[in-house]
C-alpha cells in the first residue's frame, strides 16, 4: 500500500489540500480553494515544489473546486488518478459522541457525519460534500475520516458536562467536545518526544494559538480538559470569535438591540474576538497597530492575553504537577510578544522564560524557557495534514 496520501480540509467556501507521502513527511503539493460559491473573489493556488500556479474565477461549488485542484495537479506533472494514491484523509470536524478514532469511510459513516451536522451546521456539510465529491472524483480509494474532536474524547465526565437541565442537554447532544483535537495530539506526542520522556509521563499545557484558538490539560498523553466545547466557540479569545461570554448576552442584545438567530450566529462567529475589539483578526495586524499608539489593539491584546493565563492557571491546578506548556500555530509558533505576555512573571511558579530563546527563530520544536526552569515551555509546530495523513494511511493498511 503506498503511503502516499491525499489530505482535504474542507470548510464551508474553501478547501485546504495537501499530497504528502505519510511515512517521510514529503509534500508533492498543497495547495487552497476559497470563496466557494462566491460571486466575486474565486481562487484556487496550487504549488507543486517551486511553481505556484494561480487560477481566478468564480467556483461554483465545492465539487467544481476539487476539479480544478486536480486539473491544477495535471499541469504540474501529477494526474491524481493514476499517481499511486494509498489513501484520501478527510479532516472532518465534529464526530460527536460516536467516532473518536480515525474512520474508514462507508455509506453509513458519511450518513453518520451528514446526521452530526446539527451539532456542527457551519462545518459537517462541507466535510460531506467534500468526501462526496472525492468519491466521485477517485473511485475505489479508501478514504478515511479524521476528527478534530477525537482526541477530546477522554474528557471526564465533569470536564465535560454542562450544568444545565440533564435531559434536555442529552436530548440534543449538548456537552462540552473539544476541537483542534488532531493538532492537540500531534504537539503533546511531539513535545514529550521532544523532551526525551515517554508521552504517558509527561503532563503539558498546550496551546494552539491559530486564527482559532483553543488550550488543553493533557496528563500522561490523555486530554483531560479544553478550552472549546460543545462548539469551537468557547474558550479563548479568537480572530472573530469571541471565546467565553455570560450567557446572558446574548438574550440580552437579541431584546435590546433586535438581533436574531442569524445576526447572532454572524455576531459569534465573524465580528468578535480580536477582530470585533480592534477592527483586524490577524496579529501581525494587531501588533502593527498597537506600536501605532492605537488604544482599542492594546485592549484586544490584553483581553486575550487575561483569558490566556485565567486558563492557564486553571490547567496548572486541574493537573497538579505540569512538565511542558506548549505553544503552536500561527501565532503561538510566530509570536514572541503572545508568549512572553502568557508566561510574564511566573517564576514563583517554576516557569522562567528565556527571552533570548523566545524571541530566536529555528525550525523545528525548541524549548524557549530557561534551562533551570521547572517547567519547559516550548514551540512546537504543528502540522495536521501529516497527522492526518499518517492516520489515514494506518487506517487504509488495515482495511
Ligand atoms: P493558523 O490559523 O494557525 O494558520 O494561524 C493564522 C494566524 O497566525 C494569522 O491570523 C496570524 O494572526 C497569525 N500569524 C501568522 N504569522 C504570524 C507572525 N509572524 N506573527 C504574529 N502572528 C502571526
Amino acid at each position: 500500500m503506498s503511503d502516499l496520501v491525499l489530505v482535504l480540509n474542507c470548510g464551508s467556501s474553501s478547501i485546504k489540500y495537501q499530497l504528502l507521502h505519510a511515512d517521510s513527511a514529503q509534500v508533492r503539493a498543497s495547495g487552497l480553494v476559497e470563496k466557494i460559491g462566491e460571486a466575486h473573489g474565486g481562487r484556487v493556488v496550487h504549488e507543486c515544489g517551486d511553481r505556484k500556479l494561480v487560477h481566478e474565477g468564480p467556483i461554483a461549488d465545492h465539487r467544481a473546486g476539487l476539479r480544478q485542484a486536480f486539473e491544477m495537479f495535471r499541469e504540474t506533472g501529477i494526474d491524481l488518478t493514476t499517481a499511486g494514491i494509498g489513501a484520501v484523509g478527510h479532516r472532518v470536524v465534529h464526530g460527536g459522541e460516536v467516532f473518536w478514532r480515525p474512520t474508514l469511510i462507508t455509506d453509513e459513516v458519511l450518513d453518520t457525519i451528514r446526521d452530526l451536522s446539527r451539532l456542527a451546521p457551519l462545518h459537517n456539510p462541507a466535510n460531506a460534500v467534500g468526501i462526496e465529491s472525492t468519491s466521485e472524483l477517485l473511485p475505489g480509494i479508501p478514504e478515511v475520516a479524521v476528527f478534530d474532536t477525537a482526541f477530546f474524547h477522554t474528557l471526564p465526565e465533569a470536564a465535560r458536562t454542562y450544568a444545565l437541565d440533564a435531559k434536555l442537554a442529552a436530548a440534543h447532544g449538548v456537552r462540552r467536545y473539544g476541537f483542534h483535537g488532531t493538532s492537540h495530539q500531534y504537539v503533546s506526542e511531539k513535545a514529550a518526544e521532544f523532551l526525551g520522556r515517554p508521552a504517558g509521563e509527561v503532563n503539558q499545557i498546550i496551546f494552539h494559538l491559530g486564527n482559532g484558538a483553543s488550550a488543553s490539560a493533557v496528563r500522561g498523553g490523555v486530554a483531560v480538559d479544553t478550552t472549546m466545547g460543545m462548539t469551537p466557540l468557547e474558550g479563548l479569545v479568537m480572530g472573530t470569535r469571541p471565546g467565553d461570554l455570560d450567557p446572558g448576552i446574548m438574550p440580552h442584545l437579541m431584546h435590546a438591540a433586535g438581533l436574531d438567530l442569524p445576526a447572532v450566529e454572524q455576531l459569534l462567529n465573524r465580528d468578535s474576538g480580536i477582530k470585533g475589539l480592534s477592527g483586524v483578526n490577524d496579529f501581525r495586524e494587531l501588533q502593527q497597530l498597537i506600536d501605532n499608539g492605537d488604544a482599542q489593539a492594546k485592549l484586544a491584546f490584553d483581553v486575550y492575553i487575561h483569558r490566556l493565563r485565567r486558563y492557564l492557571g486553571a490547567y496548572l491546578v486541574e493537573l497538579g504537577t505540569v512538565d511542558a506548556i506548549v505553544f503552536t500555530a500561527g501565532v503561538g509558533e510566530n509570536s514572541p510578544t503572545v508568549r512572553a505576555a502568557a508566561v510574564a512573571d511566573l517564576q514563583n511558579l517554576g516557569i522562567q522564560l528565556d527571552p533570548t530563546r523566545n524571541e530566536t527563530r529555528t525550525p523545528g520544536v525548541r524549548r524557549i524557557s530557561t534551562d533551570s526552569s521547572p517547567v519547559a515551555v516550548l514551540v512546537v509546530p504543528t502540522n495536521e495534514e501529516l497527522a492526518i495523513a499518517r492516520a489515514a494511511h494506518e487506517v487504509a493498511l488495515s482495511a
